[in-house]
């Protein structure tokens, strides 16, 4: 039961809002948007092809036991997703610990990858579709 804060904040719409309440309490998480660069970008790409990118990035930077430049493995701008990832306490594996209670140095499985990806895409849809 150790990723018990995944299954209540990740699997379900409201457990998402749940999340998204809690994220709104941090001054740092709450200050991220999307930029008139990335809503371009996904307008381009459309939302499944950005679906595609943010497993990859899940799977490549966040989901292996010791991911490579932890901590520093998610850059502040550049894509929809990297802005998700900050936004959602998802951009390294101290972030999901301290948040979410994944523990470090342990493989993320597909089960837990996935309810990353529908967090941070459910961010970047809600975002999407806000005006400001
Ligand atoms: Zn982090």
């Amino acid at each position: 039961m150790s990723d018990w804060l995944i299954d209540v904040l990740m699997t379900t719409q409201a457990g998402r809002e749940k999340a998204f309440r809690r994220l709104a309490k941090s001054k740092f998480r709450s200050r991220f948007h999307l930029s008139a660069d990335d809503r371009q970008y996904i307008a381009e790409k459309g939302m499944e092809t950005i679906r595609r990118h943010c497993e990859d990035f899940v799977a490549k930077r966040l989901a292996p036991a010791e991911p490579e430049k932890d901590g520093a493995q998610t850059p502040m701008r550049g894509h929809p997703v990297f802005k998700a990832q900050h936004a959602c306490a998802c951009c390294c594996r101290g972030c999901l610990e301290k948040w979410y209670r994944v523990k470090k140095g342990r493989e993320l499985s597909p089960e837990a990858q996935k309810k990353i990806v529908d967090l941070l895409m459910a961010w970047i849809e809600r975002e999407y579709s806000s005006r400001t």
